[in-house]
């Protein structure tokens, strides 16, 4: 199908294409080698509860310093690795990492608060998943409730009965699954109802203009009093402005997460934070 679509832009830009493919076959090579050769490394945001500041939580997003490149954005190989397969080796790393991160952070007493992991749809659907995540707590203590992971709503793609299922089995383990990039895509607040999340992820999207753009912040808003009517707890991605957490504040929206509290940073930097962040 990927390579139809090809043909298809060929013709459109042959050029562009060219060059895109060039860039795609290096780095798709690379991205082959990259885990045996110790590339990636977990980052972690904070996510803060909305009134006070304080760290409630925080999100672990892979960087790979590439030898040449240097810092390679997920945005762009994340996409690649779910083309090739190779998000299901990275993906089982960046849990096992993650896991360990965590809890090695608890056996500290250092920050006791959840780690949210992003999971890929094809590592979410894929057989084994379940038995992964089983295996990566049993080997590293991690008490489950620490673990959160965020889906999207391309996990329902072919399959909504597996993944709700799925996600059922999750909850009794103790793990919450969260749905991220709410808002964009094809996102129905149907999704909300039938998956048994337990957290919402609204996109910086919204987030983005929401103190002068009207239809957006009335469509967070209904978000918001929607998903509180089903019991999810709400957050906010990409907040970088002191009007919009005021804005979501005064809109009830749970937690926040964004460049105004913190950056993604490596795991001593966001061990050594204060509890409130301003
Ligand atoms: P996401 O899960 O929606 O993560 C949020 C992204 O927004 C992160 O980008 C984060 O650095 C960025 N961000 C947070 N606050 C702000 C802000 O205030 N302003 C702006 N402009 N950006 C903000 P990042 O780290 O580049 O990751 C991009 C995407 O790559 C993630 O989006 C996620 O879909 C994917 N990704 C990252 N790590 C992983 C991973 O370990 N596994 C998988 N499967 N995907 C990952
Ligand atoms: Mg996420
Ligand atoms: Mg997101
Ligand atoms: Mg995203």
């Amino acid at each position: 199908e990927a390579k139809q679509q090809g043909r298809n832009t060929w013709h459109l830009y042959q050029g562009d294409v060219q060059r895109i493919t060039e860039k795609s076959v290096l780095m798709r090579h690379d991205l082959h080698t990259a885990l045996g050769h110790d590339q990636f490394e977990l980052y972690y945001q904070p996510i803060v509860e909305a009134v006070s500041g304080r760290i409630r939580g925080m999100e672990a997003l892979i960087r790979w310093h590439h030898p040449e490149k240097g810092m390679v954005s997920p945005m762009e190989f994340i996409p690649l690795a779910e083309q090739t397969g190779q998000i299901i080796p990275i993906g089982r790393w960046v849990l096992r990492r993650a896991c360990q991160d965590a809890a090695a952070t608890y056996a500290a007493g250092e920050r006791v608060v959840p780690v949210a992991i992003n999971i890929s749809s094809l590592q979410f659907r894929r057989e084994g998943f379940l038995e992964d995540v089983q295996q990566a707590l049993a080997d590293t203590d991690l008490p489950p409730e620490l673990l959160e992971f965020e889906v999207t709503e391309s996990v329902l793609l072919d399959g909504a009965e597996q993944a709700i299922e799925l996600i059922n089995q999750l909850k009794t383990i103790g793990i919450k699954v969260a749905l991220d990039d709410f808002g964009t895509g094809f996102s129905s607040l149907s999704y909300l109802r039938d998956l048994p999340i337990h957290k919402v992820k609204l996109d910086r999207a919204f987030i983005k203009d929401i103190t002068t753009n009207r239809s957006n912040a009335a469509i967070v808003q209904g978000i918001i009093t929607m998903a509180h009517h089903m019991d999810l707890v709400v957050v906010a991605e990409g907040i970088e402005e002191r009007e919009q957490q005021q804005d979501l504040i005064r809109r009830n929206c749970d937690l926040l997460q964004g460049y105004l509290f913190a950056k993604p940073m490596p795991r001593e930097a966001v061990v050594a934070l204060p509890d409130l962040l301003p």
